[in-house]
């Protein structure tokens, strides 16, 4: 993107804040005519920085911010002036590749950009995938930032408030909690039917009998990992557990051994993204309340994993 260009944003930015701004006031009828005032007064609002967007985000978050987190920039500034946002769970080479054909600058991701927890770089210094990917968010001066732990500490967890709310699930329990209670019971396989459906799923893993009928469901987006997982299923005891992502050796074993024991729980695993993508749409919708003016896209980063 030129200098120019991003002149010309920041000052379509500032209009666009003003005439909103103004509006929220005074309604539409006076917006133009205060509009141009303005600008012949040489009024300029200052724009919208990506360290003010983080920042307002962090505040809502209790016992922010954290001293320890992976939610850091990738790429990027603080300082950078927002053109447009892009939420997305990867900021994935295609994500970036949308985001500057939109003209945003700024994403936000929920998982790591460079393939590991804490976005460590060193090791990847001499690969050719790292390096093409880190030279696009240069060349295009994007910000990448993770926000992971900040949305899901959330008062309600903001991944799962954005799945909750995708499933329609609103009234079976509280979002602040892992269970639900479906009403009415639904067979295993109607279950399956209403996931894939409602989170845009092709095809999933189980473990289980599909004529199993399911009501307590313990609803693990994400990866929580196996010991979390099977301390659930063990004390919470639900018809099915539904999770993001498992390690095959844990989680699927202890649920295949607890059926051949007799008990009736069953395990569903929609993929980590699948799981989570709402949160990314969550945060599409917290963007667009609380800075109406900047242009916000959630875009699906999809399932990096196909099926046959
Ligand atoms: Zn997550």
């Amino acid at each position: 993107m030129s200098i120019e260009n991003t002149i010309l944003q920041n000052g379509e930015l500032n209009r666009r804040k003003f005439i909103s701004d103004t509006a929220k006031v005074v309604g539409s009828a006076i917006i133009l005519s205060s509009s141009l005032a303005a600008s012949a007064a040489g009024f300029k609002a200052e724009p919208v920085t990506v360290g003010q967007v983080m920042d307002t985000f962090i505040k809502e978050v209790p016992n922010s911010p954290f001293p320890k987190t992976v939610d850091t920039l990738k790429s990027g500034n603080r300082e950078m002036a927002v053109t447009g946002i892009v939420t997305t769970m990867f900021a994935t080479i295609d994500v970036i590749r949308k985001a500057i054909a939109l003209n945003a600058n700024f994403i936000i991701a929920h998982e790591p950009t460079f393939y590991n927890h804490a976005d460590d770089t060193k090791w990847l210094e001499n690969d050719s995938v790292y390096r093409y990917k880190a030279d696009l968010l240069e060349q295009h001066q994007l910000t990448v930032w993770r926000n992971h732990d900040y949305v899901h500490s959330l008062q309600t967890d903001g991944v799962r408030k954005g799945l909750i709310d995708q499933l329609g699930w609103q009234n079976y329990g509280d979002p602040k909690q892992d269970i639900y209670d479906l009403l009415p019971a639904v067979t295993l396989k109607a279950l399956i039917t209403q996931l894939k459906q409602k989170l845009n799923i092709q095809t999933l893993r189980y473990v289980g009998n599909l004529n199993q009928s399911c009501k307590k469901i313990l609803l693990m987006p994400g990866a929580a990992g196996g010991a979390t997982q099977i301390g659930s299923l063990s004390t919470k005891k639900p018809d099915v557990l539904v999770c993001g992502e498992i390690s095959e050796w844990e989680t699927a074993e202890y649920v295949r051994d607890a059926q051949a024991k007799g008990e009736q729980v069953s395990l569903v695993v929609l993929g980590h993204i699948a799981s989570e993508e709402p949160g990314s749409a969550f945060m599409a919708q917290w963007l667009k309340t609380h800075f109406a003016d900047l242009k916000t896209t959630h875009i699906s980063s999809g399932n990096s994993l196909s099926f046959l």
